[in-house]
């Protein structure tokens, strides 16, 4: 596959960019307090980052995948991304076929 240096240079600034919001998050972080920490898991447990409504977890292949019951979109854990990437191409329409009712 030939790779075209503005697709190169996307992707070095995606990466520049997601490092830049990451290490701001980072130090923002560092000010929430375990207690606070505790609270927003409480509040936001297997609620939808979007929307706030309930996610219903579906498993597949052992990739736990979130979809909000209300806006479907479609979350994934660490590693779960990948996971679904290495999936054959026929595992791969079984697997969105799921979240197609
Ligand atoms: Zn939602």
């Amino acid at each position: 596959m030939v790779v075209k240096a503005s697709e190169k240079e996307e992707e070095y600034f995606a990466r520049m960019e997601f490092e830049r919001r990451k290490k701001a998050m980072e130090e923002e972080h560092r000010k929430v307090t375990e207690e606070n920490m505790r609270k927003l898991k409480e509040l936001h447990y297997m609620r939808c980052p979007k929307c706030g409504m309930e996610l219903i977890e579906v498993a597949y292949k052992g990739i736990k995948t979130d979809e909000c019951s209300e806006c479907k979109g479609i979350w994934l854990d660490a590693g779960e991304l990948e996971a679904v990437s290495k999936l054959e191409k026929t595992g791969l329409d079984k697997f969105f076929s799921i979240f197609k009712a």
